[in-house]
């Protein structure tokens, strides 16, 4: 028996390793959208469902494994929608595939008693953990009960019980901090996923970012023959604003710098931090003169925006901004970067505040 334990649990540990990887990329928790709860539900109850094939058969019609952890489960990282469907699942394919019978009903009764305590619980205002306690207490109280009904003149309940109730807790343990593990290492690689591309001052794309989806842009404007612009922007005299106010005031107006752009530019546009307080738009399929209408809009939308610093003073900022575009600015569409910063420079030496396409002002 303790042999069929083990290797129902191992089932558990194998199945959640298998499903973390394949839902990486979703928020697992009560924040997970409806979708994902159902699919939470799904994927425990057909977890529940292959534990039940591999259970110990005790009598001709008792199973004896560790649903009540899979339920429990899914209550916890699912919420209820989660645990009704997983309890379903279980409890449906365990009258459809053994058949109805005293025992089947008595194990469908248990699963709805192991919903309702479960979702009960798990929407508890506590930590994970203690969910984790109440939630098998709970369930090892009702199943007992059930356990006796159907076993008291069979075999020896008493020792059988003490083997139910130490195996289910050193499972629910392995299988607590093993699912709780799994989730936080998805989690953390989100982020560092998100964090890896996005600049942490601005939320815009970072600089790595930018390369990659520079040359992404470029290999698609050559294959679908689509024009492609660049505006290279730098804020001027920004110097001044870090040695009057001090480097976190000049922070803020990056971030707000960023917001502007983000705003006046088109909402596929990708807009980035490419170091310091340079910043460009790449204008996918956009013609030089639209292109030169976007920066003259930046242009305008920052010179007339309130930058209000954290001690309430308000100041008042300029951007330059070089503007290279293929294929009217140049045919050669590896040198926009280049020739947006010729252009930036043109802005800067014919007074700031300005917008350049190529060397003109
Ligand atoms: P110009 O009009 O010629 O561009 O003048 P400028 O003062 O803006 O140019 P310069 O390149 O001389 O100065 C850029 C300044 O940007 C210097 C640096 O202190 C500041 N800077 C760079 N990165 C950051 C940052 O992350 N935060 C803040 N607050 N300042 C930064
Ligand atoms: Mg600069
Ligand atoms: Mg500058």
């Amino acid at each position: 028996m303790l042999r069929d334990l083990f290797i129902n649990m191992l089932i558990e540990i194998s199945f959640i390793s298998i499903v973390s990887q394949l839902i990486k990329k979703y928020e697992i928790g009560s924040s997970s959208s409806t979708k994902i709860k159902v699919i939470t539900g799904i994927i425990t109850g057909i977890l529940g469902i292959t534990i039940m094939l591999f259970g110990v058969q005790v009598d001709d019609n008792t199973i004896l494994d560790f649903r009540n952890v899979v339920l429990a489960l899914a209550a916890i990282h699912g919420g209820t929608i989660a645990v009704i469907i997983c309890g379903l699942v279980i409890a449906l394919f365990r009258v459809a595939y053994f058949g109805i019978s005293s025992a089947s009903l008595l194990g469908f009764s248990l699963v709805i008693i192991i919903i309702i305590g479960c979702a009960v619980i798990a929407n508890f205002k506590i930590k994970t953990s203690q969910k984790w306690i109440y939630s098998t207490v709970y369930n090892l109280f009702f199943s007992s009960i059930i356990f006796t009904i159907l076993l008291k003149d069979k075999l020896n309940i008493m020792n059988f019980l003490l083997i139910y109730w130490s195996t289910t807790c050193l499972v629910t343990w392995v299988i607590a901090h093993y699912s709780d593990y799994c989730l936080t290492a998805n989690s953390l690689l989100r982020r560092l996923q998100v964090e890896s591309t996005k600049d942490f001052l601005t939320g815009l794309n970072n600089v790595r970012n930018f390369d990659n989806l520079y040359n992404y842009a470029i290999k698609n404007a050559i294959e679908k023959k689509e024009k492609l612009s660049l505006l290279m922007i730098d804020i001027d005299f920004f110097k001044r604003v870090n040695d009057t106010y001090g480097h976190a005031e000049g922070d803020i107006v990056l971030s707000e710098l960023g917001k502007i752009l983000t705003k006046n530019s088109r909402s596929f546009d990708i807009v980035s931090r490419n170091g310091g307080e340079e910043f460009t738009v790449l204008l996918l399929d956009c013609a030089n003169e639209h292109a030169i209408q976007i920066a003259e809009r930046i242009r305008c939308g920052v010179e007339t925006h309130p930058f209000i610093l954290s001690t309430g003073t308000q100041i008042d900022i300029t951007v330059s901004i070089g503007v290279a575009s293929y294929p009217e600015i140049t045919n050669e569409i590896e040198k926009l970067l280049e020739i947006s910063d010729i252009g930036l420079y043109a802005a800067k030496h014919s007074g700031r505040n300005k917008v350049c396409s190529g060397k003109e002002c």
